[in-house]
């Protein structure tokens, strides 16, 4: 088992169910999602869903993964 490092935030609450970020993104497309205020419904399309965005494009064209932050102490510059 792997452990959970994040979650991708509106897959996790379109889907309504932990979605880690160490998976792929998941398609939400065709997923029919109420507003957490509004409560209007909204059905996501092909062209909301960030993964058949990546299947069509193949995705970024940088593999740059985010970095952690460097530790400085007061006296950097
Ligand atoms: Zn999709």
């Amino acid at each position: 088992m792997t452990a959970l490092v994040g979650l991708w935030l509106v897959a996790t609450e379109v889907l309504r169910r932990p979605v880690a970020t160490s998976d792929p993104y998941p398609h939400l497309c065709g997923v029919t999602h109420h507003g957490t205020r509004s409560g209007t419904p909204y059905r996501y399309s092909g062209r909301d869903c960030a993964a058949c965005h990546h299947q069509l494009t193949g995705g970024p064209k940088t593999s740059a993964a985010p970095t952690a932050p460097k530790m400085r102490t007061i006296g950097d510059t």
